[in-house]
């Protein structure tokens, strides 16, 4: 029922939010993605990292509902319309204040972290590959119901040095992804700042900073585990089954 108080004509959505280490929920505004930030994931799915190009050009985003992420180390639907879910274990920021007007400079970008945590940005690669051959938009290999599980949000003071932590997603138990923090194309400050120049960044929003390579598929029953160094884990299971 929508509340009879307010004048919505519908119940009003649920806020997705993330729990935080130490007590308390983040709720989630937006969900930012970056694409090909790490250059082995970059030369695993054919592409030339930007690193090693001339000009290292702009980063690639794109974006997901708010209401994707799955929390609690939750069971994970295995999506409709698809045979080839693939898991991509990441970095994820969250802002914790909305960013100045204008361009936010990489000098100020840290000051917007709020915490740190680790996610799948999990991927329709079938829909993906068809859609790059189309030219299409990646939306429905990307943005689906349950496509971004998220660890606890570990508050930032408590992470001394994010760039020395290392990145890692076991499947069933065996060692699928690896990767370490420094060796992001563009670091959490420089995608701030290059996402600040296309859209206001605010306080709930959360960006997965890209994944290392080993991307590969999860199938029902599958149970994963990722990490974020000492800092953060994500435990899970796909549920239901392939189409
Ligand atoms: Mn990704």
């Amino acid at each position: 029922m929508a509340d009879p108080a307010s004048n919505d004509v519908i119940p009003a959505p649920a806020q997705p939010r993330v729990p935080v280490r130490g007590g308390g929920f983040f709720p989630v505004h937006r969900i930012y993605c970056v694409g090909r930030n790490f250059a082995d994931h970059a030369r695993e799915m054919g592409a030339t990292p930007a690193s090693e190009q001339p000009d290292r050009g702009i980063p690639m985003f794109f974006a997901k509902p708010a209401d994707a992420i799955v929390t609690g180390n939750a069971d994970v639907p295995y999506p409709p319309g698809t045979n080839q879910l693939h898991h991509e274990v990441e970095p994820v920021v969250a802002l914790g204040a909305d960013a100045p007007p204008g361009v936010l400079p990489v000098e100020a970008a840290m000051e917007l972290v709020f915490a740190w945590g680790v996610g799948l940005d999990l991927t329709r690669r079938d829909l993906q590959a068809a859609a790059k051959a189309k030219g299409h938009p990646w939306d429905i290999a990307k943005g689906f119901d349950h496509s971004a599980p998220v660890s606890e949000l570990v508050p930032a003071a408590a992470v001394a040095d994010p760039y020395s932590l290392q990145l890692d997603l076991s499947v069933n138990g065996e060692p699928r992804q690896h990767g370490a923090l420094r060796d992001l194309i563009w670091n959490v400050a420089e995608i701030l700042h290059e996402l600040s120049k296309l859209y206001a960044l605010k306080a709930g929003d959360l960006v997965f900073m890209g994944t290392p390579a080993g991307v590969g598929p999860l199938r029902p029953g599958d149970r994963f585990a990722a990490a974020l160094g000492g800092v953060a884990t994500l435990q899970g299971r796909v549920t239901g089954a392939a189409v």
